[in-house]
């Protein structure tokens, strides 16, 4: 604490990241990271342009990049904005549909960041519970009385709801801005993209963090309709300029354009997660069907954080999140599949240890 920070530096509780630690070598489980490589024409394109030209500013706009992620999704680029990592696009939706003086409303289990930004914003809030299997009562959020934000696959439980229950929503919220968070949508859930032809009040919100294995280039995306676009650029260009560098441009460029490597690689990322899921639960894992890169689970016997703790001593690092309902949790991320043999094998050592 110093005397010269504000009373929004002294007051807000910052997001916190899973760890990154250096001291020994983990099987990193734990920040929903892929465990392949980005694709090796995007390593190949983002070398070639580290050149003289990183003298330059980027396109402020970042139009090329845009024009691809448009037509990939079929879309014009008007539609498309583009950000320093998702979460910054969260930051900007937040000030541009919210603050200060719209209420936003969210499940109590989600990406915390949620609240993180709420805070910040000053954005008056109201937080409903998910059911107790987890699942979204898509009730509280039909009454057009507050702008929505929902991820889609949900973080930590990977659970999805459906486009019906999404159009639901859009249909009876006219006046209040609906933002889907499809960070993991690639790993088996549907996106509601295609309804934004029809729901002018929809932002959908990617990231080539997880599915895309760039999560070290920062880059995420929106897709709206225009307006809405416009929206986001104003708060943009009151606060960085130029968010996305020269590399992390062509990088994304290149990443769109593999578009075998990408359908590829999530689906060995998929593919794992259902192979697992019987071993788990023969090890008596009670585990959340998920859509994500990552699986909720608990132990009937072993408390969330010992889980979390005898993992981490055999070299396994996952995420335990200290939070009321979900405490007795972990969430691990999808590795590849000999990393998720040497996860099971080690887990069945903490099991039969207890
Ligand atoms: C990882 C994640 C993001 C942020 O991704 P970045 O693009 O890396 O900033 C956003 N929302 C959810 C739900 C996430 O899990």
């Amino acid at each position: 604490m110093s005397r010269f920070w504000s009373q929004t530096s002294k007051k807000i509780l910052p997001y916190v990241p899973g760890e990154q630690p250096n001291d020994r070598t983990y099987i990193k489980l734990n920040t929903n990271e892929n465990p392949y490589p980005p694709s090796p024409l995007v390593l190949k394109a983002i070398r070639e342009n580290a050149n003289e030209s990183l003298r330059l500013y980027p396109d402020p706009e970042c139009n090329e990049l845009r024009e691809r992620i448009a037509s990939y999704y079929g879309f014009n680029k008007e539609e498309v904005f583009v950000g320093n990592g998702s979460d910054e696009i969260l930051a900007f939706s937040f000030m541009a549909f919210f603050m200060p003086d719209r209420p936003l409303i969210y499940p109590d289990i989600t990406y915390t960041f949620y609240d993180v930004y709420a805070s910040l914003f000053r954005i008056q809030h109201t937080i409903v519970p998910l059911k107790d299997d987890f699942t979204i009562d898509i009730k509280p959020y039909c009454t057009d009385g507050a702008g929505i934000i929902l991820a889609n696959p949900n973080a930590p439980t990977g659970i999805a709801l459906d486009i019906d229950n999404l159009e639901t929503i859009l249909r009876n919220n006219p006046n209040n801005i609906v933002m889907i968070d499809e960070a993991y949508v690639d790993f088996g859930a549907t996106s509601v993209m295609p309804l934004i032809k029809e729901y002018e009040n929809l932002l959908v919100i990617q990231t080539f963090s997880k599915s895309r294995a760039l999560a070290g280039l920062r880059v995420g995306f929106a897709v709206g309709n225009k307006d809405l676009i416009q929206g986001l650029n104003r708060i943009k260009n009151s606060v960085n300029s130029y968010p996305l560098d020269r590399l992390a441009i062509i990088g994304a460029m290149e990443s769109i354009s593999d578009n075998a490597y990408f359908q590829e690689t999530k689906q060995k990322i998929i593919n794992t997660r259902e192979r697992i899921y019987e071993n788990l639960n023969d090890l008596g894992m009670n585990i959340i069907k998920s859509k994500a890169n990552f699986m909720f689970m608990c132990h009937k016997e072993i408390y969330g954080e010992e889980l979390f703790k005898r993992l981490r001593q055999k070299g396994i690092l996952v995420r335990h999140f200290n939070r009321p309902r979900i405490d007795n949790y972990i969430r691990v991320t999808i590795g590849k599949d000999d990393e998720m043999d040497i996860f099971i094998e080690q887990l069945k050592k903490v099991i039969s240890e207890n």
